[in-house]
C-alpha cells in the first residue's frame, strides 16, 4: 500500500512541468530543422509557473528538455534556485517509442549530462515526451533503472493515438520486468476511474478542456484512493504564442482553452495538498507490477 497520505486518509499530489517550447509540441509537427527559426517563448511562460508555485508555496518537478537547457542554462538555475526539483524530458522531444534501445540510452545520458553540468547535481527523474513508454518498450524502464534514475513518469493508463496502454497500473508502482525487480518507481499519469472508464483530467489537453469544477472534483475523488500527478507545459499558459494551425485539429489539441490553464492550476494548488517528488519517494511503499517483454531487439 502507498502511505503518502495525511491524517484524514487523503493522499497528496505531485506537481510537474514539462519544460519545452511551443514549437516542440508533437501536435504541431514542426520539423526540428525549423526550430531555430521559431520565436522562443519558454522563459516568460516558465517564470509565470514559477510565480504561481511561489504564491502557493508548492515545489514541483520540472522535466527540462536538454535542448532548452543548452540554450538557457540560467532558466534551469532559476528553477533549481526556487527550490524545485529537476528531471530530464530527453534531448529533442523524440518519442521513446520511436527510438531504439541504443538511441534511447544515448538520449538519456546526453540529456542528463547537460542538466547535471548546469546544476552540479545528480539527476534522478525522467519523463518521456508524450508518455511514450508502455509495456511494448518496457526496456526503457530497465535502462533508466540501470542509469540510476529513481523515478520515471512516462506511462499512461489510457490509450491515445500516440501512446498509452490500459495494462498500465493506475497507481505508482515498482516494475518487475521479465522477473527482474527494478529499484525505479513508475508514477503513471493520473486518471479518475468510473466503472470501466478511465478519465484523464490532471494535465495537458484534458485539463484545458474539462470544466474547472469537474477537475477539482476528480482530484478530490482520486485522492481518496491514491496520489495524483498534475502536469502542465509552459506553452499551455501562453495565449499570445504564434499560431501554426496545421494540422487543423491543433485548434483544439494545442490551442484549445489556453486561457483557462492558469486559473485551473490555481484552484488545484490552492485546494489540494502537494509534496515534492523526493518526499513522495521517501514516504511511499509501492506495490510491484510485473511486465513481460512483448517484443525484443527494438
Ligand atoms: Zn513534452
Amino acid at each position: 500500500m502507498i502511505v503518502v497520505e495525511n491524517v484524514d486518509g487523503i493522499y497528496k499530489n505531485v506537481f510537474t512541468v514539462d519544460v519545452e517550447d511551443w514549437y516542440h509540441s508533437t501536435d504541431l509537427k514542426i520539423d526540428c530543422k525549423n526550430w531555430n527559426g521559431c520565436d522562443s517563448r519558454i522563459e516568460d511562460s516558465t517564470y509565470k509557473i514559477l510565480d504561481l508555485l511561489e504564491v502557493a508555496n508548492i515545489k514541483g518537478v520540472f522535466y527540462v528538455l536538454s535542448d532548452i537547457a543548452l540554450q538557457r542554462p540560467n532558466l534551469v538555475r532559476r528553477i533549481r534556485q526556487a527550490g524545485h526539483e529537476l528531471g530530464s524530458h530527453g534531448c529533442t522531444h523524440r518519442l521513446v517509442s520511436d527510438m531504439t534501445q541504443k538511441q534511447f540510452s544515448l538520449d538519456i545520458q546526453k540529456s542528463r549530462n547537460i542538466l547535471e553540468d548546469i546544476t552540479g547535481e545528480k539527476l534522478i527523474y525522467y519523463r518521456a515526451p508524450v508518455w511514450s513508454i508502455s509495456q511494448k518498450n518496457c526496456w526503457a524502464l530497465e535502462l533508466l533503472d540501470h542509469e540510476g534514475f529513481l523515478c520515471d513518469s512516462s506511462m499512461q493508463p489510457i490509450k491515445t493515438p500516440l501512446s498509452g496502454d490500459r495494462r498500465c497500473p493506475l497507481k505508482p508502482f515498482r516494475p518487475i520486468i521479465n522477473g527482474k525487480r527494478l529499484s525505479i518507481v513508475e508514477f503513471p499519469s493520473t486518471v479518475l476511474t468510473r466503472g470501466p472508464l478511465r478519465l484523464p483530467f490532471a494535465g495537458g489537453l484534458f485539463l484545458r478542456m474539462m470544466p474547472k469544477g469537474a477537475i477539482s472534483k476528480a482530484l478530490h475523488l482520486v485522492n481518496k484512493v491514491q496520489p495524483g500527478m498534475v502536469y502542465v507545459h509552459p506553452w499551455e499558459i501562453d495565449i499570445d504564442q504564434p499560431r501554426v494551425c496545421k494540422p487543423f485539429y491543433t485548434a483544439i489539441t494545442h490551442y484549445g482553452n489556453l486561457r483557462s490553464t492558469l486559473p485551473k492550476l490555481k484552484i488545484l494548488l490552492e485546494n489540494y495538498q502537494f509534496i515534492t517528488m523526493k518526499e513522495f519517494l521517501e514516504t511511499g511503499v509501492f506495490p510491484e507490477h510485473t511486465i513481460r517483454y512483448e517484443e525484443q531487439g527494438k
